[in-house]
This record gives C-alpha cells, sequence and structure tokens, in this order.
C-alpha cells in the first residue's frame, strides 16, 4: 500500500488551501480481504476462489456457500464479518435511485449510490474517501470532515452490497473523496469488480486532476478503465477559485497528462462541468473551454448543479447555449440526466447528512 508520501499526502502541507491530511490513519485494523485470506490459508488455494465468487455474486451470507464445507463456513462467520461496512440508513429516490450511507469499523461515514437506468443500466457510485481532503466550493463533500482513505474491502463492499439487491453493470469512482489520492485500494478493488458484473471499460474513475495519482494511473494501470476529469472552469484564475486544488496541479499540466491516457490508451476522457449560475456558464467561456479542450482528446459533460447552499444552478437556456457554442465548435457534449436529487444523493450532495461518529 502506497505511504503518504508515495499518494502525494506529504505535500499538501505546502498549501494551506487543502486540509492537512498527513496524521490521518491510512491503514485500519480490520482489513477483510486480509482476514480472509489469514484465515483460509491452511485450506486448498481454491477455498478462497470458491468464497469470492460466491460474494462476488450476491451471497448474503457464508451460510449460502453450499460447496464450502460446514465447519468451514462456520469458522468464517466466527472470525471474518461479512462486510467491512455496516449499514446506518437507506433512501430510495422516487427516479429509482438507492443512497446508502455506511459505517465503518472505526465510526466513518461512507456513502454509495445505485442509479438505475430505464434502459436497464446500473450503475454504483463508490467513495474512495470518507469525505475528502480537498476544498471545492461547490461539493458538499468538501465541507465535511476529511475522514481517511478507504481500505480496498471498504470500497469493494460498497459494490457488493448493491450486487446483493440486483446485478450491477457499471461503476463510477465519482462518490466521496478523491480516488487519485487512494489510487493503491481503488485498483485493488476494481480489479475484483469484474467478478461483481463490472468490466474495466465500464469502470471510470473521476479525479480533479491530483497529478502525483494520475500519472501513475496512466503508467502503471494496464486495463482499459475509464478517466474522467472535473474541470468545472476554462482557465486558470476562475478554476482557482472554484477548485482550490489547481493552485498546486495547474490546468495546463493536468490535461497534458490526460492528453498522455488518450495517447495510450486511444480512448476520450470525460471532461466533468458543473454548471454554476453566472460563474462558469457563459457563451465566452464556452468558446474558451472548446479552444481549451482536443475534440479528439475529450468528451464534455455539462453538470447541472445539485443545491449545495454555495450558488445557483445555470438555467436550462444557459445550458443549452453553452452546449451550442460546443457543438459548434465539434466538442462532443453531453448534458448529464440529474438522479436522485431529492434524497441528496446527486453528485456533490453525498454526505450532506452524515456527521463523522465522535465516539
Ligand atoms: N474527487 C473526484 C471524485 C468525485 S466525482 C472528482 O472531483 O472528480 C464527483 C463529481 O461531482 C465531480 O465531477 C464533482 O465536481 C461533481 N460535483 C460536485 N459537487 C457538485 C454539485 N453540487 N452539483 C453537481 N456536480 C457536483
Amino acid at each position: 500500500m502506497a505511504g503518504p508520501a508515495a499518494s502525494g499526502f506529504a505535500r499538501s502541507r505546502a498549501c494551506p488551501k487543502i486540509r492537512n491530511v498527513h496524521h490521518a490513519k491510512a491503514t485500519v485494523g480490520q482489513v477483510n480481504l486480509e482476514l480472509l485470506e489469514e484465515t483460509l490459508s491452511g485450506e486448498p488455494a481454491y477455498r478462497r476462489r470458491q468464497v469470492w465468487e460466491w460474494a462476488a455474486r450476491g451471497a448474503t451470507s457464508y451460510g449460502e456457500m453450499t460447496n464450502v464445507p460446514a465447519p468451514l463456513r462456520a469458522t468464517l462467520e466466527e472470525r471474518v464479518p461479512f462486510s467491512s461496512l455496516a449499514v446506518e440508513a437507506e433512501q430510495l429516490a422516487r427516479d429509482g435511485t438507492l443512497k446508502v450511507l455506511f459505517r465503518t469499523h472505526d465510526g466513518h461515514p461512507v456513502e454509495a449510490v445505485l442509479m438505475r437506468y430505464r434502459d436497464g443500466r446500473r450503475t454504483v457510485c463508490l467513495s474512495s474517501q470518507s469525505g475528502c481532503p480537498l476544498t471545492c466550493t461547490f461539493c458538499a463533500t468538501g465541507q465535511m470532515t476529511f475522514g481517511r482513505n478507504l481500505t480496498a474491502s471498504e470500497i469493494l463492499d460498497q459494490a457488493l452490497h448493491f450486487r446483493r439487491i440486483e446485478p450491477i453493470d457499471h461503476a463510477v469512482f465519482m462518490g466521496m473523496g478523491e480516488p487519485m489520492m487512494n489510487l493503491d485500494s481503488v485498483l485493488a478493488a476494481a480489479s475484483r469488480l469484474p467478478d461483481a458484473g463490472v468490466t474495466p471499460r465500464r469502470t471510470t474513475v473521476s479525479t480533479v486532476g491530483w497529478l502525483p495519482g494520475l500519472t501513475r494511473f496512466i503508467d502503471e494501470v494496464e486495463q482499459p478503465i475509464r478517466l474522467a476529469l472535473s474541470l468545472h472552469a476554462p482557465a486558470d484564475a476562475l478554476r482557482s477559485r472554484l477548485m482550490p486544488v489547481n493552485d498546486r496541479y495547474p490546468l495546463e499540466d493536468v490535461i497534458a497528462e490526460c492528453a498522455r491516457y488518450v495517447a495510450l490508451r486511444g480512448q476520450r476522457v470525460y471532461v466533468e462541468y458543473v454548471m454554476l449560475a453566472g460563474v462558469n456558464d457563459s457563451p465566452d467561456q464556452a468558446h474558451e473551454l472548446a479552444k481549451l479542450l482536443d475534440a479528439k482528446l475529450f468528451k464534455v459533460n455539462l453538470i447541472p448543479y445539485n443545491p449545495t447552499g454555495m450558488y445557483d444552478g445555470s438555467s436550462r437556456d444557459a445550458i443549452a447555449k453553452f452546449k451550442f457554442v460546443l457543438d459548434r465548435a465539434r466538442l462532443p457534449a453531453t448534458v448529464r440526466l440529474t438522479r436522485g436529487r431529492d434524497i441528496a444523493a446527486a453528485c456533490g450532495q453525498l454526505a450532506t447528512t452524515a456527521k463523522a461518529d465522535e465516539a
């Protein structure tokens, strides 16, 4: 597992606008996958595979794992908690979106969302950290206390929770946290997702452009995992105002890394651009964006702002005009459907209800 320095935490002290998370606990005692390995260490290797395959296919207990001998199932039951996360609350939105608030064993809140689309697609939105150390001004997660990085088990257990309800086929790392600050756990979880129904091509990791992680993601990851960049502004001054992390990793460097991703993978990078009335939504800014982004490398997702108190969302008309400019410039652009807004499960709204457990 990467230490604080490797994930870029150590340098956060140099930038006062990013909360210092250097002292946050990066590891926890209870790591279910490891505990499982340990408990099965005296058993033939295929046992591990059997237990994992049951879990990945949505088993709800060890008791269901009928090809595992009963005494071993009993030992597992006793020694290895079935999930590293406890479910604290579940909320169902009118559009079928299901949001779950989990707690880690040491009391940190974690939220994840299942999005159900009419075409049958089932996308899980996963958190990589409890809270987030970055302080993007429009995002609710950035306003809550940062807890810690999640372990691979804690990330995977979010997906498995939904897999126990129904089959899943897409995953986005767009929940709480910055995945590139916890890359090892994110990749360890992603590598197991195919067994639960989600292939790398249907897995998307979203980043603010945290370069230490992004560079490693580009250089080291062999699977065709998709990349999304949270951009939100066409130039540095505004982007730094909206996202303080931009002072540390400016646009030009981040865009250059994304171009390297496209060159190596042959896949476009998705750009997320949340539409804030009177802030980043003028036709001039659309022109600027079209100039900044090479249409061969990027595809833009315009995201209606989900209220978090700080800004007003752009009107439909403003979004349409913005998109019109991008269309004319032949920069591929879509307006994202908003899901789960009535239960605060939409982008940037996670965690508004989750308070860190003081105990
Ligand atoms: N930290 C990573 C992963 C989280 S993704 C990242 O920022 O990319 C969450 C996405 O939702 C990001 O694109 C974020 O910018 C967007 N978002 C945050 N707050 C939002 C809001 N209030 N309305 C709409 N989108 C929002």
